[in-house]
């Protein structure tokens, strides 16, 4: 009887206008919410990737083990050369481990084809890399738009979620600008809306913040954080910003290719 006088309290409060989510006004690309994986979204097993270059190895990660839960972010710090982005590169299914498993909800992806590794990507990952990687002739909207048409989505739902989704990262007003018309922060948060456009349950983001001063730098990491904890998406990201231990709630550190926490 408590419970649900107490559920039916927060209900109320839900529905007042004023604590509305942003998120409860993106309309979905469909019809009914898609299933939920109940478990780890993550987990790498004893993942080893050596590169030769010039007739010697490289060994880039060196035994790595993770798991990680759905709805969380998560940090990887190390310096430069320390497998970073070779980790990323593998949970988006971009490279294949020399050896180990790397297994997304449930499925080992370093057994799927090509093709069907395309297809996961494209309903479930996302990238945000450092370097914004917008598209420079593309308005803001086109850019968030794109990955839905490739998609294959009909106009109607993309235009309606791109603006949405801008709305979200707080570029309603800049929809029709192009990169070169943005700031850095703006581009990155374009970069954010567009990783977010296919409804993904992960997003791997290649040190973000790496361009952006301080605190653009800042309100970056806190839109990450804000995504996480209103549409249950998962961060993994790669950084060097050391702001990001209070703002993540796991950060690994990576030496030489192997994982500790910290
Ligand atoms: P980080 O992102 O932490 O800077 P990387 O994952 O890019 O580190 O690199 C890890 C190590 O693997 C480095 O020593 C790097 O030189 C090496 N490496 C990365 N990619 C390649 C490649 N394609 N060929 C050879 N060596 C590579
Ligand atoms: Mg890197």
């Amino acid at each position: 009887m408590i419970g649900r006088l107490r559920r039916g309290r927060v209900a109320v409060v839900e529905q007042a206008p004023t604590s509305l989510s942003p998120f409860a006004a993106i309309p979905s690309l469909y019809d009914k919410p898609r299933e939920k994986y109940d478990g780890p979204v993550v987990q790498i097993e004893e993942v080893t990737r050596t590169y030769k270059l010039h007739g010697n190895l490289v060994y880039a990660l060196q035994g790595i083990n993770l798991t990680v839960q759905p709805g969380t972010m998560v940090a990887l710090r190390g310096r430069s050369g320390s497998g970073k982005t070779t980790l990323l590169n593998l949970m988006g299914g971009l490279d294949r481990p020399t050896s180990g498993k790397v297994v997304l909800e449930g499925k080992d992806i370093t057994r799927l084809s090509d093709r069907e590794m395309t297809v996961m990507r494209r309903q479930k990952i996302s990238f945000v890399f450092q370097a914004y990687a917008l598209l420079p002739v593309l308005s803001a909207t086109e850019n968030v738009d794109l990955a839905m048409r490739i998609a294959g989505f009909p106009h109607r739902i993309r235009t309606r979620r791109s603006h949405a989704l801008l709305d979200l990262v707080g570029l309603g007003k800049r929809a029709d600008h192009r990169p070169f018309e943005l700031s850095g922060g703006e581009q990155q948060r374009v970069a954010i809306a567009r990783a977010l456009a296919n409804e993904p349950t992960i997003i791997l983001a290649d040190e973000p913040t790496g361009e952006l001063d301080s605190v653009t730098g800042m309100q970056v990491l806190k839109l990450f954080r804000r995504i996480v904890n209103d549409q249950g998406v998962t961060v993994i990201m790669a950084t060097h910003d050391p702001t990001i231990n209070e703002i993540a709630d796991v950060t690994y550190h990576i030496t030489d290719g192997k994982l500790e926490t910290m």
